[in-house]
């Protein structure tokens, strides 16, 4: 195999980025992908239609990393949300805007996004070879000099890992990065799942798989303290919770999971009615459908699928006429409706989570260049990084922000 200047592991959407960039930069660029082709993980993103950015502005953007934003801050802000856009239009995918800042492309192909950033990657003049794992960084001097990649030994004056995390392992990203980081010094900062499901000792309760409760409020309650609330849609699932406002609370509470703290997640699914408002409507309901079953009068209320587990929580008779509900059976009925209360008793595989969070600490890394601060010629990109954020397109932006910086300054240096 020829000589190299740059070799980019893993060709997902950091490392694609930071081939590019390179390549245009005028040096010699490999990049060595494991599995058969590259950015498989992108191409199954946002359901298949890859919400690759946010609208939201720099403040906003930056909120949703958390610790992180300091560090992903010089590389967003040259590459932002907004050129970000500019620079797929200009790859011939066309872009939409939807509901919470969330950019898709207009045909909603996932797909067409990872072959278009492959043929971006390649024009430029980087070059991909496929079902290329890489086993080993090898240094001399505190400088990187080469990888192994099965019986191969090539050398280059700057590697970027771009491994991903250590989810989804079937897309290629099985965590290897991590492994080489850490036998080069680097501290990698425990890897757990973000963006995950719930399991819940109450999902025997409910006979629901995928069934969607939209414009609820789930509070998430650790030690019997509210942490966090979030607005919009959840899932039941067999197992417990998922959907988008448990996915944005599940980073903390595998946090407080692991902590071995009592984890709860409390759902107001009437957020927009008071319990007096809501009182006043049940009262109402019941003056005019009293002869109706309670079970029946509730379907007005809740998904079909809810109304038994609402009646076997709050002690209700389904069957019995509406208009015999005592006093205290409505309290305990607005009690459950305000607040469905789930234990939560762990949470789905990491092969399972959008996203790894932990990995190469953010404090051994120069934020502008992306280079390690302990092995000159070193650089990292994307979900190796111990950098993460809430669903929304701010995750791939990350992997692409910090691509770009990696190739841009390997190429210079
Ligand atoms: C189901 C799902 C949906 C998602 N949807 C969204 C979304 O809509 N919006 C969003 O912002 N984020 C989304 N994410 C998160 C997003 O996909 C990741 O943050 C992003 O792909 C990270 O990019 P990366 O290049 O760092 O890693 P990856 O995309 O994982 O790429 C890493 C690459 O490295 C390769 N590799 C690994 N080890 C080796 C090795 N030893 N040798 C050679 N190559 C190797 C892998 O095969 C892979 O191609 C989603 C994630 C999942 C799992």
């Amino acid at each position: 195999m020829d000589a190299y200047d740059i070799i980019v592991i893993g060709g997902g959407a950091a490392g694609l980025m930071a081939a590019g960039f390179a390549a245009r930069s005028g040096v010699r660029v490999l990049v060595l992908e494991k599995m058969d082709y590259p950015a498989r993980k992108l191409g199954i993103t946002g359901k298949g239609r890859c919400n690759l950015t946010n609208t939201a502005g720099h403040a906003e953007f930056l909120k949703r990393f958390g610790n992180g934003a300091g560090f992903l801050r010089p590389s967003l802000e040259s590459f932002d949300n907004r050129s970000l856009m500019d620079f797929f239009s200009g790859i011939g995918i066309e872009l939409v805007a939807e509901r919470g800042g969330r950019v898709f492309p207009a045909d909603a192909r996932a797909p067409r996004v990872s072959r278009a950033l492959r043929a971006w990657c390649e024009a430029g003049g980087a070059r991909i070879v496929c079902d290329s794992p890489v086993t080993e960084i090898c240094t001399e001097n505190g400088r990187v000099t080469r990888v192994r990649c099965g019986q191969r030994s090539l050398s280059a004056r700057a590697v970027i890992v771009a491994t991903g995390g250590a989810s989804y392992p079937l897309t290629g990203s099985t965590g290897d990065g991590y492994l080489w980081s850490a036998a080069l010094g680097h501290t990698i900062v425990p890897v757990r799942p973000a963006l995950i499901g719930l399991e819940t000792r109450e999902s025997r309760l409910c006979a629901c798989d995928g069934l969607s409760v939209r414009n609820c409020r789930a509070r998430l309650v650790v030690n019997g303290r509210e942490r966090a609330e979030e607005f919009g849609e959840l899932q039941l699932m067999r197992y417990g919770l998922s959907g988008p406002v448990i996915l944005t609370l599940s980073g903390m509470a595998v946090d407080a999971l692991l902590a071995r703290k009592k984890v709860q997640v409390s759902i107001d699914l009437k957020p927009s009615l008071s319990r007096e408002k809501l009182e006043a409507r049940l009262k109402r309901d019941i003056s005019s459908r009293g002869a109706e079953r309670l079970g029946s009068l509730l379907r007005g209320l809740l998904p079909r699928e809810l109304v038994g587990v609402c009646c076997t929580q709050a002690g209700l008779k389904p069957g019995s006429p509406s208009a015999g509900l005592k006093e205290r059976e409505r309290a305990r009925l607005l009690d459950w409706l305000k607040n469905f209360t789930h234990t939560v008793s762990g949470h789905r595989p990491l092969d399972e989570a959008i996203i790894t969070a932990g990995g190469v600490s953010l404090a051994e890394v120069d934020p502008h260049t992306m280079e390690s601060q302990l092995v000159r010629g070193l650089y990292f990109a994307g979900e190796i990084l111990d950098l993460q954020a809430d669903t929304g397109g701010y995750n791939l932006q990350a992997a692409f922000s910090t691509g770009r910086a990696a190739g841009r300054a390997a190429a210079k240096a």
